[in-house]
């Protein structure tokens, strides 16, 4: 028996029932789109995803902590948009009491489930990490975005589940659906399914075993404020890449090599200060680590969830296969020192 298999099996089932509220916010074409302090786009399902995965951990765990992305404030001065993330959260849990993550009881109640995810991090003995819709971009643009949630156990990830509503069902055939699963517990591989199928239904996944690195196709952010995009270039040009990038929002880009759909996934930093959130990185970090992978910083070294909400230790993203990261490293190692 896994030690972990509860906390997959709620994470599995509030990451799904997040993942159907994003549904019907995309349905509607109403995203209720606002802009946080920092001018990022804050949606009605960035509040809604937050409040219903919440409510679920606390249901079950209620002791455990979470740092989350979003907090309450828009909504507690927005009583017309506070209305809207309630109807959607009703409508996302539908009317199964039974359920075992159970439901958000009223709007006083998804309000601090919310503010639940403003814990601090650092060194504890459990927390979890959400970013309840990561990409909010993508998502207004229609493109990829995650819905990603993952358990860190002293300071490491422990079991991490991706929900990408966008992300074809089989990559090679564009009639084949969109929406899946992906998740992982450390020590026992990745897996994924399509949303919506069974829990028990994940078939495992595996980082390719492509040992050309000039075959290789690399994945990077769109948004060119979020990864250098001409290091990024030059790093592949070094390594003999010829294909484009692949540019997509979110956590999809971990998702998408993890399941052999890319091989390297390039995220070096445009600003010296900014420090990466742990909500961006926790879930992808083990899923692709638990599909044969490595990740690291553009240093090489392991992604440290111990320092509060960020990863204050860490500059940059490197993940690949286990067979070619190291050499994308050196690879990276030597733009930096030109630039
Ligand atoms: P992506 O979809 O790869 O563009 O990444 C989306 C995430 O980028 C968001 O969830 C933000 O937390 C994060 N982000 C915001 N500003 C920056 C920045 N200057 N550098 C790196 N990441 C950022
Ligand atoms: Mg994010």
């Amino acid at each position: 028996m896994s030690l972990y298999a509860r906390e997959r099996r709620i994470a599995e089932l509030a990451v799904e029932r997040a993942c159907r509220l994003t549904s019907i916010v995309s349905e509607s074409q109403q995203t209720g789109s606002v802009s946080k302090s920092d001018l990022s786009p804050v949606t009605v399902a960035d509040f809604g995803a937050q409040a219903v995965i919440i409510g679920a951990l606390q249901n079950v765990f209620p002791a455990d902590p979470v740092v989350g992305e979003e907090d309450s404030s828009i909504l507690r001065n927005d009583v017309e948009l506070r209305e809207r993330v309630w109807k959607l959260v009703v409508e996302a849990s539908g009317d199964d009491y039974q359920s075992e993550i159970g439901q958000v009881e009223n709007e006083e109640q998804m309000l601090d489930y919310i503010d639940w995810g403003r814990f601090e991090g650092g060194k504890v003995k459990r927390m979890w990490a959400l970013d309840p819709v990561d990409g909010t971009k993508g998502f207004l643009r229609r493109g990829q975005f995650a819905v990603c949630l993952a358990l860190i156990v002293d300071s490491k990830v422990v079991v991490g589940v991706i929900g990408c509503p966008n992300l074809l069902v089989d990559p090679a055939d564009g009639s084949s659906g969109k929406g899946m699963l992906m998740s992982a517990v450390v020590g026992e591989g990745a897996f994924s399914r399509p949303l919506a199928s069974p829990v028990g239904s994940a078939r495992p996944i595996k980082m390719s075993s492509l040992t050309d690195i000039t075959t290789a196709s690399f994945c990077e952010s769109v948004e060119a404020g979020h990864s250098a995009h001409d290091q990024q270039a030059k790093i592949a040009q070094l390594l003999g890449i010829t294909k484009p990038s692949v540019r997509m929002d979110s956590q999809a880009k971990y998702a998408s090599i993890a399941r052999c759909d890319g091989d390297i996934y390039l995220r070096l930093p445009v600003s010296a200060t900014y420090e990466e959130k742990i909500w961006d990185h926790a879930s992808g970090n083990l899923l692709v680590t638990e599909a044969g992978g490595i990740v690291t910083d553009m240093f090489g070294n392991p992604l440290d969830f111990s320092q509060g909400r960020t990863l204050k230790k860490n500059k940059g993203i490197v993940a690949a296969s286990k067979a070619i990261q190291p050499k994308v490293l050196e690879v990276v190692q030597k733009v930096l020192q030109e630039s």
